[in-house]
């Protein structure tokens, strides 16, 4: 039980996908817009926010375990659409 002594300053959040506990700041937040799952680009959309590893591999993982349900409480299911463009433009871009 040493989570008390960790550096407040960085809040922990959990992948919904690989269930990897992280830094929030390297995890995106994700929110629900009608049906559609829609990343939070600057973590200020309201309402219940899930976080994901902004990786097409933890996206996939968590839509097939149905995290996301899980994470919303609801019925689901979602549309990724939005989601899955966002990340697969992430991981084209990155170095
Ligand atoms: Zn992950």
């Amino acid at each position: 039980m040493s989570v008390r002594t960790r550096d407040r300053a960085c809040p922990q959040r959990t992948c919904v996908g690989c269930r990897q506990r992280t830094d929030k700041r390297s995890l995106l937040r994700v929110v629900v817009n009608g049906g559609s799952l829609i990343p939070d680009l600057r973590g200020r959309l309201p309402g219940r926010g899930a976080y994901v590893h902004p990786v097409p591999a933890c996206l996939e993982q968590a839509a097939r375990r149905r995290a996301f349900n899980r994470a919303f409480r609801g019925p689901g299911p979602y549309d990724l659409a939005a989601l899955r463009e966002h990340v697969e433009r992430i991981a084209q871009t990155a170095p």
